[in-house]
């Protein structure tokens, strides 16, 4: 069967909190968005249960009813949405080009939302509740749900640098924490290992492995953790109620990686100064473009700003590039010290104004 051509001034991969306010600046603007939900409509906070770090909700709110909020805003402005997923794109030039089971949809520009996901173990009990303990003491994310676990005894699972800056950061909270490791070595940075065996509150379990999260939902949550000696095979239980998996992310940035510059895990480069990717017309913003906050309310930033760009893209108005350059839709680039424009057949013109005439780009 022949597919639906769609063809859209922006088009957003991914409908979590980055995507969602792009979407509502974005609909705002009259761009009328076209949001592709992909494999998890309204992102990784519909997985989670309480947030209580998400600005303007003074009482804490569910993870999936934010989502709702965020949805309806920007349908409310006339935003489109399609539950589908985006398997390949060329970005080779404008309109970009992405494919779909049912779709090729055709995009002026394009704001890449598609987020991350933390790596899990892949052990019983640890899937998001009901089916595991998610969300009842499972978590991947220190500065989420580090605060539930006061007083309490947690494991960290991991050996490099995001687990010791977890461990460290939940002793802030944590009776005890007790980093769990299959090695007898870490990989984490000399100086994240240093301040972990600093840390009084921190003990260490090495050559060990974490074989299965014990507890119920009924009995309030993880009890346990079931572990495996690798030396001597030997299995115990040791009893906490938290358990923090510490072994990285990935990004949700496969499908670009013919097209668009990243870091070697896999995360979008973007300009520092705009969310402009390698690509004239291509933005990425929230977790697939930041492997360091990874936080609700800054993907959420970035999202806005990611429409920001892109409507000044589509008005013809120089947005900032990673070289410090400015490039507009038309391929005139603006020179970082805004003295000069390359025009797109090369000629170079001065863009020092002179009077009566006005400047491309600058304050
Ligand atoms: C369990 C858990 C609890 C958390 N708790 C908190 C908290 O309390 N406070 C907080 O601030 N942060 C929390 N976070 C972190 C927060 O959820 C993320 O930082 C945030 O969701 C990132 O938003 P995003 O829009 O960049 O990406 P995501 O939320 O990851 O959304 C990505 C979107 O892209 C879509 N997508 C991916 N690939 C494709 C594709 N090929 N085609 C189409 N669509 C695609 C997905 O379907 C999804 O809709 C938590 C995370 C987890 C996992």
């Amino acid at each position: 069967m022949a597919k639906e051509i769609l063809h859209r001034e922006v088009v957003i991969i991914g409908s979590g909190p980055a995507g969602l306010t792009a979407a509502i600046y974005a609909a705002r603007a009259d761009l009328k968005p076209l949001v592709i939900h992909g494999p998890q409509p309204g992102g990784q906070l519909t997985i989670t249960t309480e947030v209580e770090n998400y600005p303007g909700f003074a009482e804490g709110i569910q993870g999936p009813a934010l989502m709702e909020q965020f949805e309806e805003q920007a349908r409310r402005f006339g935003t489109e949405f399609l539950i589908t997923f985006v398997g390949e794109v060329d970005l080779s030039k404008r309109p970009f080009i992405l494919q779909t089971d049912e779709h090729e949809i055709r995009a002026e520009t394009l704001i890449v939302a598609s987020g991350a996901s933390a790596k899990w173990l892949g052990i019983p009990g640890e899937a998001p509740a009901p089916q595991g303990l998610g969300g009842m003491g499972v978590s991947a994310c220190a500065t989420c749900d580090g605060f539930f676990f006061r007083g309490k005894s947690i494991v960290v699972v991991g050996g490099g640098d995001t687990a010791m800056e977890e461990a460290n950061f939940l002793t802030r909270y944590a009776s005890r924490v007790t980093l769990i490791h299959r090695r007898d070595h870490l990989r984490a940075s000399k100086i994240m290992q240093d301040k972990a065996f600093k840390n009084p509150k921190i003990d260490f379990l090495w050559n060990t492995e974490v074989k299965e999260i014990l507890g119920t939902p009924e009995t309030g949550g993880v009890t346990g953790v079931r572990l495996a000696n690798l030396e001597t095979g030997e299995e115990s239980t040791f009893d906490c109620e938290g358990v923090f998996i510490a072994i990285g992310h990935k990004p949700n940035t496969d499908i670009f990686k013919d097209w668009l510059e990243m870091d070697d895990v896999g995360y979008i480069k973007t300009a520092g100064r705009s969310m402009a990717t390698n690509v004239s017309g291509v933005f990425a913003c929230g977790d697939a473009q930041d492997s360091f906050y990874r936080q609700a309310v800054t993907a959420a930033g970035t999202g806005c700003m990611a429409a920001i760009d892109a409507e000044r893209y589509l008005d013809n108005l120089p947005v900032p590039i990673a070289s410090g350059e400015e490039i507009t839709i038309e391929g005139e680039i603006v020179s970082a010290d805004h003295e000069q424009i390359t025009m797109p057949d090369g000629e170079v013109i001065s863009n020092i104004v002179e009077e009566g005439e006005a400047a491309v780009g600058g304050d």
